[in-house]
């Protein structure tokens, strides 16, 4: 059985203290690919060295982060677009909007978004889409952006049933991970009709832990509870859901 973690940040100063016996912890439990998120370009040098540590393990995307979008977004494009030119990158992620946290840079977020979309058509990457608060804006975008070159990722899926075959419809797959095993966190209650296909495993780790870690710092081994909350939605056994999902994040990432 091999895991994939298709969104974490390993190089977040949350693991600063044990990020390699929180990654041994995660290997010991089968994760053996984790594909990473940029966030702006002063998290790049942490993100090289992990990959530099873990060669075989480690995927890095290219972005700027939604929340991220402030004053300077324009020489943080500029960063993504020199790291793009420079060497391989998996994804251009995450990437989108977030209304939640702050409306004040909206029209530059839209902006970015677009912009990166374009980036990642270039490269013939896939995108990982970051959506709070978010989905008109996200799917206005991708209306019109929508061409057989698009394709990725919609990552932390919280969406309804309409919302993710939406989001399916423009080549997404669903990134599905600890919110799947909240008591009200709602998209268990429609999964089982969305085919598997279309699903791929994630943590966010850091954040959003999966029950019964819920309001704790998350890491890539608690993959294993979003897995069989997912073996108990579609009925079947994990294994047959980390293959699926494996195999599902290689059509995205090529990889
Ligand atoms: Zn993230």
């Amino acid at each position: 059985m091999i895991l994939t973690d298709t969104h974490t940040h390993l190089y977040s100063e949350a693991f600063d203290e044990d990020r390699d016996e929180m990654i041994a912890r995660a290997l010991k439990a089968d994760v053996k690919r984790f594909f990473i998120p940029a966030i702006d370009s002063t998290y790049t040098q942490s993100m090289l060295d992990l990959e530099k540590k873990y060669p075989d393990h480690i995927y890095l995307m290219s972005g700027l982060h939604p929340t991220h979008v402030k004053e300077n977004y324009r020489e943080e494009l500029d960063h993504v677009k020199q790291m793009l030119a420079q060497r391989k990158f998996y994804a251009v992620g995450e990437i989108g909007i977030d209304l939640y946290w702050d409306k004040t840079f909206l029209k530059q977020q839209q902006e970015a978004f677009r912009t990166q979309i374009q980036l990642a058509k270039q490269y013939q990457l896939p995108i990982v889409i970051h959506c709070r608060e978010a989905f008109e804006e996200i799917f206005e975008i991708l209306e019109e952006e929508n061409d057989e070159k698009l394709f990725g990722i919609f990552h932390c899926f919280t969406g309804t049933k309409e919302q993710a075959e939406k989001a399916i419809s423009f080549n997404m797959k669903l990134g599905i991970g600890g919110v799947a095993t909240f008591k009200n966190g709602k998209i268990d209650q429609f999964l089982h009709e969305i085919d598997l296909k279309h699903i791929v495993l994630e943590t966010d780790a850091p954040y959003l832990s999966p029950v019964p870690y819920r309001g704790k710092r998350n890491e890539s081994a608690y993959i294993i509870e979003v897995l069989n909350k997912l073996a108990a939605i579609y009925n079947m056994v994990p294994e047959e859901i980390a293959n699926t999902t494996t195999e599902n994040s290689r059509d995205v990432f090529g990889v």
